[in-house]
């Protein structure tokens, strides 16, 4: 039985934080009642339910609207917006699936703007479009952090409750997390839900549908990501990658008129996105976090009209009629008169024993929210020399109890930027220790502790810690085009060979660029500008084809 909603007078507006809640003036009204419909509203009236595809963008004149997460069930009010406010999250833009619902509370007007009306607006008005993307984008994470929308219930120490885990928040994505070991909660859902223990991990999805353990693409799907029907028979450009070099490329491919397609293995947003603060980027003084850089970089290639694909693992490239047909995991193929590759790299993993074990429950290489919540309070250690490892150290060492960066040389500043290095050794919750590596892991279920040796004085400690945080060099992510052009002995792919282009491989026409690359500089920045600079060379390309 439903439980009946209360919109109760009561409750507050939220404060407009960073520009997530702004009231538009009577001008910037007019100019969106111009492009829309002016509507009655009545309490009790549902304006776009949790689960619908899409849905409009709605200004309020007068009157009261509460959005609401598990309407008809849980009924959680996440906020109230009264006169003046608009009613509309990132998914808007995006296009992918809604996770709440908008129910009046106060009778009043509103401004109804259909969705693709308002992404016109986005790209022809910028005092608009200023205002409206920067509040889209903060109530995206405000919402992550409030834990809203899509249910997540597993054990925690299962492998796929950790890798649906991971591909929601690597995309971005809102959800609850409920722990079959921890959480009361999490046994009625399931149970509510037909599902038995074993069939978990389970998505509950906002808007009723139920998947059993479903492969990343079956959520990316479930959840609307990414482009939507079939894709073109033929492209000027196919991006594969979508880290900050392919989405730059996708950005520059398709706001130059190139018919442009990206596709991206897991999340849009690269290694960059699992950067907590970038502080190098030009242009923002303060930082900015990977996520946000992302959210930014995928609304402007969409913009300008990129079909962006996610997720969708490149797994082989081949040549056919003069183009190159590119096949994807998900069985699909994509064809391009040109490619850029902007696959990227991995990090490296220790060479230790039991290490798998440990991997996402307790080993980790990346340093985010979500690894940062698990581990608050308790002693981490992170290891390597590079900027991510000073960066993680930084982050980290702002949420839990105290942080051991172990590096195996005697000087940081050897592969670390003087500015990190001037910051960790001004913090005193990090404490750097030269000449050290990890060379044990213990834990039974979970790890409980790694033994550190030191290279002079061959002294080995034990060290209690429940997170081992490792960022020690990259490999990269050429497995699928290995064969097909020409690598250097660690697989990053050449470039510049007689009779290429700048940033052009062994073959006319396919281009590599970022991290990939030989001899990269492993930098947001330089990946950005070469996949920039790769679509002016693809020009030059399609016109000598
Ligand atoms: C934690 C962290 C912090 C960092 N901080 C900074 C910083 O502050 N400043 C700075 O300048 N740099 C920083 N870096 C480095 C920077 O993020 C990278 O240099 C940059 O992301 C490289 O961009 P890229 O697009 O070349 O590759 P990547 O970011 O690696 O992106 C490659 C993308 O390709 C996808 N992919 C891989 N294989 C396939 C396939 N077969 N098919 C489809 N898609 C595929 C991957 O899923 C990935 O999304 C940081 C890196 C990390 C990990």
């Amino acid at each position: 039985m439903p439980a009946p909603l209360v919109l109760g007078t009561g409750l507050e507006e939220p404060i407009d934080r960073n520009g997530a809640f702004p009231r538009l003036n009577a001008e910037q009204r007019s100019r969106l009642r111009a492009l829309g419909t002016s509507e009655p509203i009545e309490p009790g009236q549902v304006l776009f339910r949790e689960g619908d595809e899409a849905y409009d963008f709605f200004v309020i004149e007068e009157g009261a609207i509460a959005l609401v997460d598990g309407y008809g069930a849980a009924n959680r009010v996440i906020a109230v917006h009264g006169r003046h406010r608009f009613v509309g999250e990132l998914n808007l833009l995006t296009g992918s699936s809604v996770f709440l619902t908008a129910v009046v509370r106060d009778a009043g007007e509103v401004i109804r703007v259909p969705a693709d009306v308002l992404r016109r607006v986005i790209g022809n008005d910028e005092e608009l479009s200023n205002i409206i993307v920067r509040a889209l984008l903060e109530r995206r994470s405000i919402l992550i952090g409030l834990e809203t929308g899509h249910r997540v219930i597993g054990s925690r120490y299962s492998t796929d409750s950790r890798r649906l885990r991971e591909f929601l928040a690597r995309n971005r994505v809102p959800y609850h997390w409920f722990d079959l070991e921890e959480d009361e909660e999490a046994a009625v859902l399931i149970q509510a839900a037909g599902v038995e223990p074993r069939e978990t991990p389970v998505v509950l999805l906002s808007g009723g549908a139920v998947l059993r353990n479903p492969t990343n693409a079956e959520l990316g799907r479930g959840i609307g990501l990414g482009a939507r029907g079939e894709p073109p028979a033929l492209c000027d450009l196919v991006v594969v990658g979508g880290g900050p070099a392919g989405l730059a490329a996708a950005v520059y491919g398709a706001s130059e008129g190139l018919d442009t397609q990206a596709v991206e293995g897991t999340a849009f947003g690269g290694q960059a996105s699992t950067s907590s603060r970038i502080e190098n980027y030009l242009g923002f003084p303060a930082g900015i976090s990977g996520g946000e850089l992302t959210d930014r970089a995928q609304l402007q290639a969409a913009k300008f009209g990129a079909r962006l694909v996610v997720p969708a693992q490149a797994v082989g490239i081949q040549t056919e009629s003069g183009h190159y047909a590119i096949e994807l995991s998900t069985g699909d193929t994509v064809r391009g008169r040109t490619v850029v590759v902007a696959t990227g790299a991995q990090y490296r993993r220790l060479d230790l024993p039991g290490l798998e074990r440990f991997e996402g429950n307790g080993v980790y290489y990346a340093a985010t929210q979500a690894e940062a919540q698990r581990c608050s309070n308790e002693p981490v250690v992170v290891v390597g020399g590079g900027n991510s490892a000073g960066q993680a150290a930084m982050f980290l060492g702002q949420r839990t109890s105290e942080c051991r960066l172990l590096i195996r040389g005697e000087d940081l500043g050897k592969s670390m930027s003087r500015y990190l290095v001037d910051e960790i050794e001004r913090d005193p919750r990090i404490t750097v220790q030269t000449n050290s590596q990890v060379v044990e892991l213990d834990g039974e279920t979970e790890l409980d502790a790694v033994v550190i040796a030191n290279s002079e004085t061959s002294e080995r400690v034990r060290v209690p810690t429940k997170a081992l945080f490792v960022f020690i060099g990259a490999s990269p992510h050429t497995s699928w085009i290995r064969e097909f052009v020409a690598c250097d002995d660690d697989g990053f792919l050449r470039v510049g060979g007689d009779n290429a282009l700048l940033l052009e491989t062994s073959r006319p026409g396919i281009f590599a660029v970022g991290d990939v690359r030989s001899g990269s500089i492993k930098r947001v920045a330089t990946a950005v500008g070469e996949g920039s600079m790769a679509v002016r060379l693809v020009h030059q390309r399609l016109a000598s084809f």
